[in-house]
């Protein structure tokens, strides 16, 4: 199975991605992680990347089609993929569509993840990363037992430099702009559905595992 997940940044994607994951042995592959895993390695992609990154900026749909490709093929034993960040714009859609047609795949599900701009805005700004685990904290709404520590490692938390409110209000116009019009693009496939984000992480979660269980067993039948 192949699930998009949509969304603009800080809807809930990655959480909930990770979660689904686990809960379907299905492969979590995020276009974000993945960027920003090169630019910490100091590789050379990393490098070409880190400037449209910081500036809230997309990068070049030929770079980031290439590295998604080349882990989709590595992905290929698994039960399933879920794809977090990826595509964000029509042309990087197409090639995927391409790339899976060459082998006999498609796009199964999408997920649009629904949340205002408003509340964008106010998740993103207080969002703090586990470098080490990945986890996801809210200097508010979920904030660590010990201020500024991962409850699972103790690894000191970071504000991506791409979390501001300037870059968040780059970030969200570069997804109104260019990621949005997917929306239709995979409505025209009759593959898209829409979710609200603003409950609990629980309740979209469980949301979200009741759709793919659904379209699971639509594939089964
Ligand atoms: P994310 O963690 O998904 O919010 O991604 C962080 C940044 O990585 C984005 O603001 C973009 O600069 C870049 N990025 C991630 N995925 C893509 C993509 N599919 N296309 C272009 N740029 C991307």
């Amino acid at each position: 199975m192949i699930l998009v997940l949509l969304g603009p940044p800080g809807a809930g994607k990655g959480t909930q991605a990770a979660r689904l994951a686990a809960a379907f042995g299905m492969r979590h592959l995020s276009s974000g992680d993945l960027l920003r895993s090169e630019r910490k390695k100091g590789t050379e992609l990393g490098g070409r990347v880190g400037g449209y990154m910081d500036a809230g900026h997309l990068v070049p749909d030929n770079i980031i089609v290439e590295v998604i490709l080349a882990e989709l093929q590595s992905a290929k034993r698994e039960a399933g993929v879920i794809l977090d960040g990826f595509p964000r714009t029509v042309s990087q859609a197409g090639s995927l569509d391409e790339a899976l047609s060459r082998i006999a795949q498609k796009v199964d599900l999408v997920i649009s993840l629904q949340v205002p701009d408003r509340e964008i805005v106010a998740r993103i700004t207080g969002r703090r990363i586990c470098s080490t685990c990945g986890g996801v904290y809210h200097v508010v709404k979920h904030p660590p037992a010990q201020p500024g520590r991962c409850d699972r490692d103790q690894t000191p938390l970071i504000h991506r430099p791409d979390d501001t409110e300037d870059v968040v209000q780059q970030r969200l116009a570069a997804y109104h702009a260019q990621t949005e019009p997917l929306e239709a693009y995979f409505r025209r496939k009759g593959i898209l559905v829409e979710v609200d984000g603003t409950p609990d992480a629980d309740s979209v979660f469980a949301e979200l595992q009741r759709m793919v269980k659904q379209r699971l067993g639509e594939a089964v039948s």
